[in-house]
Protein backbone atom coordinates (compact mmCIF):
# COMPACT_ATOMS: atom_id res chain seq x y z
CA UNK A 1 0.00 0.00 0.00
CA UNK A 2 1.12 3.68 -0.37
CA UNK A 3 1.37 4.83 3.04
CA UNK A 4 2.40 8.44 1.47
CA UNK A 5 -1.28 8.51 -0.33
CA UNK A 6 -2.97 6.81 2.08
CA UNK A 7 -5.84 8.74 3.82
CA UNK A 8 -6.18 11.03 1.02
CA UNK A 9 -9.44 12.22 -0.22
CA UNK A 10 -9.47 12.13 -3.86
CA UNK A 11 -10.60 15.66 -3.50
CA UNK A 12 -7.00 16.45 -1.49
CA UNK A 13 -4.88 14.82 -4.69
CA UNK A 14 -6.06 17.21 -7.18
CA UNK A 15 -4.19 19.88 -9.39
CA UNK A 16 -5.39 22.41 -11.23
CA UNK A 17 -6.19 22.11 -14.72
CA UNK A 18 -5.07 18.18 -14.78
CA UNK A 19 -6.89 15.77 -16.43
CA UNK A 20 -7.48 12.11 -16.99
CA UNK A 21 -9.44 12.27 -20.60
CA UNK A 22 -10.08 14.62 -23.07
CA UNK A 23 -13.73 15.65 -24.36
CA UNK A 24 -14.63 15.49 -28.04
CA UNK A 25 -14.97 19.45 -29.23
CA UNK A 26 -18.58 20.60 -29.62
CA UNK A 27 -19.25 20.47 -33.21
CA UNK A 28 -22.88 20.96 -32.40
CA UNK A 29 -22.95 24.75 -31.68
CA UNK A 30 -24.04 26.42 -29.24
CA UNK A 31 -27.45 25.23 -27.03
CA UNK A 32 -30.19 27.12 -26.31
CA UNK A 33 -29.54 29.62 -23.58
CA UNK A 34 -30.57 27.90 -19.82
CA UNK A 35 -32.67 30.65 -17.93
CA UNK A 36 -30.22 32.23 -15.35
CA UNK A 37 -32.02 30.73 -12.30
CA UNK A 38 -30.87 27.18 -13.61
CA UNK A 39 -26.90 28.32 -14.11
CA UNK A 40 -24.43 27.61 -11.70
CA UNK A 41 -22.62 30.65 -10.81
CA UNK A 42 -19.43 29.35 -9.88
CA UNK A 43 -17.52 26.20 -11.19
CA UNK A 44 -18.37 22.51 -9.49
CA UNK A 45 -16.18 22.04 -7.09
CA UNK A 46 -14.50 18.71 -8.79
CA UNK A 47 -11.32 16.94 -8.38
CA UNK A 48 -8.52 17.10 -10.86
CA UNK A 49 -6.64 14.46 -11.08
CA UNK A 50 -4.77 12.72 -13.95
CA UNK A 51 -6.12 8.22 -14.57
CA UNK A 52 -3.12 6.24 -12.52
CA UNK A 53 -3.63 8.68 -9.42
CA UNK A 54 -7.72 7.67 -9.81
CA UNK A 55 -6.66 4.47 -10.59
CA UNK A 56 -4.38 3.97 -7.48
CA UNK A 57 -6.19 6.16 -5.21
CA UNK A 58 -9.30 3.64 -5.28
CA UNK A 59 -7.55 0.61 -5.39
CA UNK A 60 -5.53 1.67 -2.61
CA UNK A 61 -8.98 2.07 -1.02
CA UNK A 62 -10.39 -1.26 -1.82
CA UNK A 63 -7.05 -2.93 -0.51
CA UNK A 64 -8.08 -1.23 2.60
CA UNK A 65 -11.46 -3.01 2.74
CA UNK A 66 -11.51 -7.08 4.53
CA UNK A 67 -13.47 -9.75 2.11
CA UNK A 68 -13.74 -13.10 1.97
CA UNK A 69 -11.68 -13.06 -0.62
CA UNK A 70 -8.79 -11.85 1.36
CA UNK A 71 -9.18 -14.34 4.52
CA UNK A 72 -11.03 -15.78 6.51
CA UNK A 73 -14.45 -14.05 7.94
CA UNK A 74 -16.18 -16.50 10.82
CA UNK A 75 -19.07 -13.74 10.94
CA UNK A 76 -21.32 -15.95 13.09
CA UNK A 77 -25.31 -15.23 11.83
CA UNK A 78 -24.09 -14.09 8.44
CA UNK A 79 -22.78 -17.06 6.87
CA UNK A 80 -20.11 -15.25 5.39
CA UNK A 81 -18.95 -17.98 2.52
CA UNK A 82 -16.61 -18.48 -0.49
CA UNK A 83 -19.23 -16.98 -3.49
CA UNK A 84 -17.63 -19.10 -6.53
CA UNK A 85 -16.57 -16.91 -9.43
CA UNK A 86 -18.57 -18.58 -11.86
CA UNK A 87 -21.98 -16.94 -10.10
CA UNK A 88 -20.51 -13.83 -10.89
CA UNK A 89 -19.87 -14.29 -14.48
CA UNK A 90 -23.50 -15.81 -14.99
CA UNK A 91 -24.82 -13.16 -13.19
CA UNK A 92 -22.41 -10.55 -15.30
CA UNK A 93 -24.22 -12.56 -18.87
CA UNK A 94 -25.33 -9.90 -21.29
CA UNK A 95 -28.42 -12.23 -21.76
CA UNK A 96 -29.57 -11.48 -18.46
CA UNK A 97 -28.41 -8.20 -17.43
CA UNK A 98 -30.03 -6.98 -20.88
CA UNK A 99 -33.42 -8.12 -20.41
CA UNK A 100 -36.21 -5.79 -19.40
CA UNK A 101 -38.64 -6.56 -16.77
CA UNK A 102 -41.98 -5.87 -18.53
CA UNK A 103 -40.53 -7.61 -21.87
CA UNK A 104 -42.96 -10.29 -23.30
CA UNK A 105 -43.00 -13.88 -21.80
CA UNK A 106 -42.10 -15.38 -25.49
CA UNK A 107 -38.65 -13.51 -25.64
CA UNK A 108 -37.30 -14.12 -22.08
CA UNK A 109 -38.00 -17.97 -21.50
CA UNK A 110 -34.87 -18.52 -20.29
CA UNK A 111 -34.90 -16.45 -17.69
CA UNK A 112 -38.11 -17.31 -16.69
CA UNK A 113 -36.90 -21.23 -16.87
CA UNK A 114 -34.00 -20.30 -14.63
CA UNK A 115 -36.78 -18.34 -12.18
CA UNK A 116 -39.29 -21.34 -12.20
CA UNK A 117 -36.45 -24.15 -11.34
CA UNK A 118 -35.36 -21.85 -8.53
CA UNK A 119 -38.66 -22.07 -7.49
CA UNK A 120 -38.89 -25.82 -7.81
CA UNK A 121 -35.33 -26.83 -6.00
CA UNK A 122 -36.17 -24.79 -3.01
CA UNK A 123 -39.43 -26.98 -2.80
CA UNK A 124 -37.34 -29.97 -3.15
CA UNK A 125 -34.53 -29.19 -0.49
CA UNK A 126 -37.24 -27.54 2.22
CA UNK A 127 -39.92 -30.39 1.49
CA UNK A 128 -42.36 -27.98 0.88
CA UNK A 129 -44.67 -27.30 -1.95
CA UNK A 130 -44.32 -24.18 -3.51
CA UNK A 131 -41.85 -21.27 -3.19
CA UNK A 132 -41.66 -17.74 -4.06
CA UNK A 133 -38.47 -15.66 -4.49
CA UNK A 134 -40.13 -12.26 -4.72
CA UNK A 135 -38.44 -10.78 -0.87
CA UNK A 136 -35.52 -8.85 -1.45
CA UNK A 137 -34.03 -10.00 1.88
CA UNK A 138 -34.33 -11.87 5.17
CA UNK A 139 -36.36 -9.99 7.08
CA UNK A 140 -38.62 -9.58 4.00
CA UNK A 141 -39.22 -12.99 3.57
CA UNK A 142 -40.54 -13.04 7.21
CA UNK A 143 -42.84 -9.86 6.49
CA UNK A 144 -44.22 -12.17 3.79
CA UNK A 145 -44.04 -15.38 5.10
CA UNK A 146 -46.29 -13.46 7.72
CA UNK A 147 -48.41 -12.02 5.49
CA UNK A 148 -49.00 -15.22 4.36
CA UNK A 149 -50.46 -16.66 7.21
CA UNK A 150 -52.82 -13.93 8.32
CA UNK A 151 -54.53 -14.22 5.21
CA UNK A 152 -54.83 -17.64 5.73
CA UNK A 153 -56.27 -17.05 9.40
CA UNK A 154 -58.39 -14.53 7.33
CA UNK A 155 -59.43 -16.47 4.71
CA UNK A 156 -61.17 -18.89 7.04
CA UNK A 157 -62.69 -15.58 9.41
CA UNK A 158 -60.72 -17.04 11.91
CA UNK A 159 -59.75 -13.43 13.33
CA UNK A 160 -59.04 -13.21 16.59
CA UNK A 161 -55.44 -14.45 15.65
CA UNK A 162 -53.21 -11.20 16.16
CA UNK A 163 -50.27 -12.74 18.00
CA UNK A 164 -46.96 -14.43 17.08
CA UNK A 165 -44.87 -16.39 19.65
CA UNK A 166 -41.03 -15.44 19.00
CA UNK A 167 -38.48 -17.00 21.22
CA UNK A 168 -35.96 -14.89 23.46
CA UNK A 169 -33.02 -16.13 21.32
CA UNK A 170 -34.42 -14.88 17.83
CA UNK A 171 -32.92 -12.97 15.82
CA UNK A 172 -34.18 -9.16 15.99
CA UNK A 173 -35.84 -9.44 12.71
CA UNK A 174 -38.34 -11.49 13.85
CA UNK A 175 -40.60 -9.29 16.39
CA UNK A 176 -39.88 -6.80 13.93
CA UNK A 177 -41.11 -8.50 10.72
CA UNK A 178 -44.30 -9.18 13.31
CA UNK A 179 -44.49 -6.06 14.44
CA UNK A 180 -44.70 -4.60 11.13
CA UNK A 181 -47.14 -6.93 10.30
CA UNK A 182 -49.36 -5.43 12.67
CA UNK A 183 -49.44 -8.50 14.72
CA UNK A 184 -48.34 -9.12 18.46
CA UNK A 185 -45.44 -10.48 19.99
CA UNK A 186 -45.18 -13.09 22.42
CA UNK A 187 -41.91 -13.93 24.05
CA UNK A 188 -41.02 -17.58 24.93
CA UNK A 189 -38.62 -18.18 27.03
CA UNK A 190 -35.04 -20.57 26.57
CA UNK A 191 -34.31 -22.70 29.15
CA UNK A 192 -30.88 -23.11 30.47
CA UNK A 193 -29.60 -25.53 27.56
CA UNK A 194 -30.49 -22.45 24.99
CA UNK A 195 -33.44 -24.37 23.33
CA UNK A 196 -37.26 -23.40 23.75
CA UNK A 197 -38.88 -24.13 27.34
CA UNK A 198 -41.48 -26.33 26.29
CA UNK A 199 -43.50 -25.65 29.72
CA UNK A 200 -43.29 -21.51 29.06
CA UNK A 201 -44.94 -22.30 25.40
CA UNK A 202 -47.42 -24.34 26.86
CA UNK A 203 -48.75 -21.83 29.05
CA UNK A 204 -48.66 -19.11 25.68
CA UNK A 205 -51.43 -20.71 23.65
CA UNK A 206 -54.52 -20.10 22.87
CA UNK A 207 -56.55 -19.28 20.01
CA UNK A 208 -55.37 -15.88 19.28
CA UNK A 209 -51.99 -17.08 18.53
CA UNK A 210 -51.76 -16.98 14.61
CA UNK A 211 -48.25 -18.43 14.54
CA UNK A 212 -44.82 -19.22 16.49
CA UNK A 213 -41.90 -18.21 14.62
CA UNK A 214 -38.17 -20.68 15.22
CA UNK A 215 -34.94 -20.76 14.22
CA UNK A 216 -33.67 -23.86 13.32
CA UNK A 217 -30.51 -24.01 14.01
CA UNK A 218 -31.37 -21.36 16.63
CA UNK A 219 -29.39 -18.19 17.17
CA UNK A 220 -26.87 -20.07 19.72
CA UNK A 221 -26.15 -22.46 16.90
CA UNK A 222 -28.40 -25.52 18.45
CA UNK A 223 -30.76 -27.93 17.08
CA UNK A 224 -33.97 -26.98 18.40
CA UNK A 225 -34.64 -31.09 19.52
CA UNK A 226 -38.42 -30.11 20.81
CA UNK A 227 -39.52 -29.23 17.60
CA UNK A 228 -42.03 -32.68 16.59
CA UNK A 229 -43.59 -31.65 20.68
CA UNK A 230 -43.82 -28.04 19.21
CA UNK A 231 -45.51 -28.06 16.53
CA UNK A 232 -47.91 -30.63 17.66
CA UNK A 233 -48.98 -27.94 20.45
CA UNK A 234 -49.05 -25.20 18.19
CA UNK A 235 -51.21 -26.74 15.34
CA UNK A 236 -53.16 -28.00 17.87
CA UNK A 237 -54.23 -24.63 18.85
CA UNK A 238 -55.05 -23.58 15.22
CA UNK A 239 -51.95 -21.72 15.02
CA UNK A 240 -48.84 -22.58 12.33
CA UNK A 241 -45.18 -22.76 12.43
CA UNK A 242 -42.77 -20.53 10.54
CA UNK A 243 -39.34 -21.62 10.29
CA UNK A 244 -36.44 -18.79 10.06
CA UNK A 245 -33.90 -20.74 7.62
CA UNK A 246 -32.24 -17.92 7.13
CA UNK A 247 -29.06 -20.38 7.90
CA UNK A 248 -30.09 -23.31 6.42
CA UNK A 249 -26.37 -24.95 5.71
CA UNK A 250 -26.36 -26.76 8.37
CA UNK A 251 -29.52 -28.82 7.62
CA UNK A 252 -28.66 -29.36 3.44
CA UNK A 253 -28.69 -32.95 3.27
CA UNK A 254 -29.90 -33.52 6.82
CA UNK A 255 -33.48 -32.80 7.32
CA UNK A 256 -36.18 -30.94 5.79
CA UNK A 257 -38.23 -28.14 7.43
CA UNK A 258 -41.23 -29.38 5.54
CA UNK A 259 -40.98 -32.95 6.96
CA UNK A 260 -40.80 -30.97 10.68
CA UNK A 261 -44.09 -29.98 10.73
CA UNK A 262 -43.39 -26.39 9.05
CA UNK A 263 -46.02 -24.33 7.25
CA UNK A 264 -44.09 -21.48 6.35
CA UNK A 265 -40.45 -20.38 5.88
CA UNK A 266 -38.15 -18.14 4.51
CA UNK A 267 -34.04 -18.90 3.22
CA UNK A 268 -31.75 -16.21 2.98
CA UNK A 269 -30.14 -17.04 -0.36
CA UNK A 270 -27.19 -14.48 -0.09
CA UNK A 271 -26.45 -16.59 3.12
CA UNK A 272 -27.09 -20.37 2.27
CA UNK A 273 -26.69 -19.93 -1.22
CA UNK A 274 -23.76 -17.54 -1.76
CA UNK A 275 -23.78 -14.17 -3.46
CA UNK A 276 -21.67 -11.81 -1.54
CA UNK A 277 -23.84 -9.14 0.78
CA UNK A 278 -21.47 -7.74 2.95
CA UNK A 279 -22.65 -3.99 3.95
CA UNK A 280 -26.36 -4.60 3.86
CA UNK A 281 -27.11 -6.26 0.54
CA UNK A 282 -28.43 -7.25 -1.87
CA UNK A 283 -30.07 -10.91 -1.02
CA UNK A 284 -32.89 -12.64 -1.92
CA UNK A 285 -35.18 -13.92 0.48
CA UNK A 286 -37.53 -16.79 -0.77
CA UNK A 287 -40.83 -18.15 0.94
CA UNK A 288 -42.32 -21.87 0.63
CA UNK A 289 -45.55 -22.70 1.75
CA UNK A 290 -46.83 -26.14 2.58
CA UNK A 291 -49.49 -27.44 0.08
CA UNK A 292 -52.95 -25.97 0.76
CA UNK A 293 -51.08 -22.61 1.55
CA UNK A 294 -49.62 -21.97 -2.03
CA UNK A 295 -53.15 -19.36 -2.87
CA UNK A 296 -51.45 -17.09 -0.65
CA UNK A 297 -48.41 -16.39 -1.89
CA UNK A 298 -47.47 -13.54 -3.44
CA UNK A 299 -47.70 -12.96 -6.73
CA UNK A 300 -46.35 -12.45 -9.99
CA UNK A 301 -45.09 -15.92 -9.61
CA UNK A 302 -43.49 -18.27 -13.03
CA UNK A 303 -45.91 -21.32 -13.82
CA UNK A 304 -44.74 -24.09 -16.43
CA UNK A 305 -47.76 -25.29 -18.88
CA UNK A 306 -46.08 -27.87 -21.41
CA UNK A 307 -42.47 -26.75 -22.09
CA UNK A 308 -43.43 -22.67 -22.22
CA UNK A 309 -42.95 -20.70 -19.05
CA UNK A 310 -45.51 -18.10 -18.21
CA UNK A 311 -45.78 -15.11 -15.47
CA UNK A 312 -48.92 -15.32 -13.06
CA UNK A 313 -50.14 -12.39 -11.66
CA UNK A 314 -53.21 -12.88 -10.37
CA UNK A 315 -53.47 -16.20 -7.92
CA UNK A 316 -53.52 -13.62 -5.11
CA UNK A 317 -53.40 -10.36 -4.30
CA UNK A 318 -50.20 -10.15 -2.12
CA UNK A 319 -47.75 -7.91 -3.71
CA UNK A 320 -44.52 -7.33 -1.98
CA UNK A 321 -42.15 -5.73 -4.74
CA UNK A 322 -41.92 -4.98 -8.11
CA UNK A 323 -41.10 -7.27 -10.54
CA UNK A 324 -39.31 -10.57 -9.73
CA UNK A 325 -37.19 -10.18 -6.76
CA UNK A 326 -33.63 -9.84 -6.72
CA UNK A 327 -33.14 -11.52 -9.99
CA UNK A 328 -29.18 -11.69 -9.87
CA UNK A 329 -29.29 -13.23 -6.81
CA UNK A 330 -31.65 -15.41 -7.67
CA UNK A 331 -29.36 -16.24 -11.02
CA UNK A 332 -26.60 -17.11 -8.28
CA UNK A 333 -28.55 -19.29 -6.03
CA UNK A 334 -29.11 -21.28 -9.24
CA UNK A 335 -26.10 -21.40 -10.30
CA UNK A 336 -24.54 -22.74 -6.73
CA UNK A 337 -27.39 -25.61 -6.62
CA UNK A 338 -26.40 -26.19 -10.55
CA UNK A 339 -22.65 -26.68 -9.34
CA UNK A 340 -22.95 -28.49 -6.38
CA UNK A 341 -25.60 -30.65 -7.56
CA UNK A 342 -27.51 -32.83 -5.20
CA UNK A 343 -24.99 -35.18 -4.18
CA UNK A 344 -22.59 -32.20 -2.87
CA UNK A 345 -25.58 -30.20 -1.37
CA UNK A 346 -25.59 -33.14 0.96
CA UNK A 347 -22.26 -32.48 2.28
CA UNK A 348 -22.73 -28.89 2.85
CA UNK A 349 -24.47 -29.72 6.18
CA UNK A 350 -22.33 -31.92 7.76
CA UNK A 351 -19.31 -29.83 6.72
CA UNK A 352 -20.24 -26.90 8.32
CA UNK A 353 -21.23 -28.78 11.44
CA UNK A 354 -17.88 -30.64 11.72
CA UNK A 355 -16.19 -27.75 10.61
CA UNK A 356 -18.12 -25.67 13.86
CA UNK A 357 -17.26 -28.46 16.04
CA UNK A 358 -13.73 -28.82 15.39
CA UNK A 359 -13.43 -25.08 16.73
CA UNK A 360 -15.48 -25.03 19.58
CA UNK A 361 -13.84 -28.05 20.86
CA UNK A 362 -10.46 -27.11 20.19
CA UNK A 363 -10.64 -23.39 22.25
CA UNK A 364 -13.26 -24.21 25.13
CA UNK A 365 -10.32 -24.89 27.10
CA UNK A 366 -9.25 -21.11 26.68
CA UNK A 367 -12.58 -19.38 25.89
CA UNK A 368 -15.78 -19.43 28.06
CA UNK A 369 -18.58 -21.86 26.11
CA UNK A 370 -21.59 -21.43 27.90
CA UNK A 371 -23.72 -24.11 26.69
CA UNK A 372 -21.62 -27.00 26.15
CA UNK A 373 -23.05 -28.92 23.57
CA UNK A 374 -23.00 -30.39 20.35
CA UNK A 375 -23.63 -26.92 18.05
CA UNK A 376 -24.64 -26.89 14.06
CA UNK A 377 -22.48 -24.37 11.60
CA UNK A 378 -21.75 -22.13 14.49
CA UNK A 379 -21.49 -21.68 18.45
CA UNK A 380 -21.26 -18.83 20.78
CA UNK A 381 -18.03 -17.99 23.51
CA UNK A 382 -18.90 -15.43 26.26
CA UNK A 383 -15.28 -13.82 26.39
CA UNK A 384 -12.26 -15.58 27.60
CA UNK A 385 -12.81 -18.00 30.56
CA UNK A 386 -10.20 -15.57 32.34
CA UNK A 387 -11.88 -13.02 33.10
CA UNK A 388 -8.74 -11.37 35.34
CA UNK A 389 -6.87 -9.77 32.48
CA UNK A 390 -9.68 -7.27 31.66
CA UNK A 391 -9.67 -8.50 27.79
CA UNK A 392 -12.63 -8.38 26.05
CA UNK A 393 -13.94 -9.64 23.22
CA UNK A 394 -13.92 -6.30 21.87
CA UNK A 395 -10.33 -6.59 22.15
CA UNK A 396 -9.78 -9.94 21.04
CA UNK A 397 -11.71 -9.00 17.67
CA UNK A 398 -9.99 -6.31 17.57
CA UNK A 399 -6.37 -7.75 17.79
CA UNK A 400 -7.75 -10.89 14.94
CA UNK A 401 -7.62 -8.07 12.61
CA UNK A 402 -3.48 -7.86 13.41
CA UNK A 403 -3.56 -11.56 12.45
CA UNK A 404 -4.92 -11.07 9.04
CA UNK A 405 -8.62 -12.41 10.31
CA UNK A 406 -11.67 -11.05 10.47
CA UNK A 407 -13.85 -11.03 13.43
CA UNK A 408 -16.40 -13.19 14.16
CA UNK A 409 -19.88 -11.34 15.50
CA UNK A 410 -19.00 -9.99 18.69
CA UNK A 411 -22.05 -8.68 21.34
CA UNK A 412 -24.43 -10.72 19.61
CA UNK A 413 -26.72 -12.77 20.80
CA UNK A 414 -27.55 -10.63 23.41
CA UNK A 415 -28.03 -13.74 25.76
CA UNK A 416 -24.85 -13.24 26.91
CA UNK A 417 -22.58 -10.48 28.09
CA UNK A 418 -18.97 -10.84 25.96
CA UNK A 419 -20.45 -12.77 23.09
CA UNK A 420 -18.49 -14.03 20.36
CA UNK A 421 -19.94 -15.69 17.94
CA UNK A 422 -18.24 -18.47 15.28
CA UNK A 423 -18.95 -19.32 11.73
CA UNK A 424 -16.68 -21.27 9.71
CA UNK A 425 -18.81 -22.34 7.02
CA UNK A 426 -18.60 -25.65 5.07
CA UNK A 427 -16.14 -24.12 2.65
CA UNK A 428 -12.84 -24.13 4.88
CA UNK A 429 -10.06 -26.08 4.74
CA UNK A 430 -8.61 -28.08 7.56
CA UNK A 431 -5.22 -25.49 7.78
CA UNK A 432 -7.10 -22.51 7.48
CA UNK A 433 -9.45 -23.54 10.55
CA UNK A 434 -6.35 -25.24 12.29
CA UNK A 435 -4.33 -21.71 11.59
CA UNK A 436 -7.20 -19.82 12.92
CA UNK A 437 -7.23 -21.47 15.83
CA UNK A 438 -3.72 -21.27 16.60
CA UNK A 439 -4.14 -17.47 16.09
CA UNK A 440 -7.30 -17.43 18.85
CA UNK A 441 -4.55 -19.45 21.58
CA UNK A 442 -2.27 -17.34 21.06
CA UNK A 443 -4.30 -13.86 21.64
CA UNK A 444 -5.22 -15.65 24.74
CA UNK A 445 -2.24 -16.04 25.73
CA UNK A 446 -1.21 -12.48 24.98
CA UNK A 447 -4.01 -11.70 27.25
CA UNK A 448 -2.13 -13.18 30.15
CA UNK A 449 1.24 -11.74 29.75
CA UNK A 450 0.82 -8.73 27.36
CA UNK A 451 -2.58 -7.85 27.71
CA UNK A 452 -1.78 -3.53 26.54
CA UNK A 453 -1.22 -5.14 23.14
CA UNK A 454 -4.32 -6.86 23.34
CA UNK A 455 -6.61 -3.91 24.49
CA UNK A 456 -4.54 -1.16 22.65
CA UNK A 457 -5.22 -4.00 19.20
CA UNK A 458 -5.07 -3.42 16.09
CA UNK A 459 -1.79 -2.11 15.93
CA UNK A 460 -1.20 -3.15 12.34
CA UNK A 461 -3.92 -1.64 10.25
CA UNK A 462 -4.38 1.42 8.34
CA UNK A 463 -6.34 3.47 11.28
CA UNK A 464 -6.05 2.16 14.72
CA UNK A 465 -8.84 1.25 17.14
CA UNK A 466 -11.58 3.74 16.14
CA UNK A 467 -14.09 5.67 18.99
CA UNK A 468 -17.26 3.48 18.30
CA UNK A 469 -19.78 5.82 19.91
CA UNK A 470 -18.27 9.03 18.20
CA UNK A 471 -18.37 7.34 15.50
CA UNK A 472 -21.98 5.86 15.44
CA UNK A 473 -23.31 9.58 16.72
CA UNK A 474 -21.24 12.02 15.20
CA UNK A 475 -20.03 10.18 11.70
CA UNK A 476 -18.47 12.34 8.69
CA UNK A 477 -19.80 10.93 6.19
CA UNK A 478 -19.01 14.25 3.78
CA UNK A 479 -15.89 16.09 2.67
CA UNK A 480 -16.01 20.39 3.17
CA UNK A 481 -14.01 21.52 0.78
CA UNK A 482 -11.66 23.94 2.25
CA UNK A 483 -11.83 27.47 1.78
CA UNK A 484 -8.68 28.31 -0.81
C1 LIG B 1 -29.64 -12.79 8.67
C2 LIG B 1 -30.81 -13.30 9.39
C3 LIG B 1 -32.09 -12.72 9.20
C4 LIG B 1 -32.32 -11.48 8.37
O1 LIG B 1 -31.93 -11.54 7.04
P1 LIG B 1 -31.69 -10.19 6.21
O2 LIG B 1 -31.47 -10.62 4.81
O3 LIG B 1 -30.50 -9.52 6.82
O4 LIG B 1 -32.92 -9.35 6.36
C5 LIG B 1 -33.16 -13.29 9.85
N1 LIG B 1 -33.00 -14.36 10.67
C6 LIG B 1 -31.79 -14.92 10.90
C7 LIG B 1 -31.69 -16.09 11.82
C8 LIG B 1 -30.66 -14.41 10.28
O5 LIG B 1 -29.46 -14.94 10.51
Amino acid sequence: MNNRLYGNLIFELSHPGRRGCSLPRNRYGSQPQLPASLLRSEDAQLPECDELTVVRHYTNLSNNNFGVNNGFYPLGSCTMKYNPIINEEIAAMPQFTGIHPLQPEATCQGALQVYYETQKALAAITGLEEFTLNPFAGAHGELTGLMVIRSYHQSRGDLKRTKVIVPDSAHGTNPASAAVCGLEIVEVKSKADGTVDVDDLRGLLDDTIAAMMMTNPNTLGLFERNIPEIQEMVHACGGLMYYDGANLNPMLGECRPGDMGFDVMHINLHKTFSTPHGGGGPGDGPVGVRKGLEQFLPVPKVAKDGDTYHIVSDSSDIHVGEFFGNYAVILRAYTYILTLGKEHLRMVGPLATLNANYIKESLKDLYLLPIDSVCKHEFVFDGLIDKSTGVTTMDVAKRLLDYGYHAPTIYFPLLFHESLMIEPTENESKQTIDAFIDVMRRIAQEAKEQPDTVKNAPLTTPIGRADDVLAAKNPILTYRQLAK
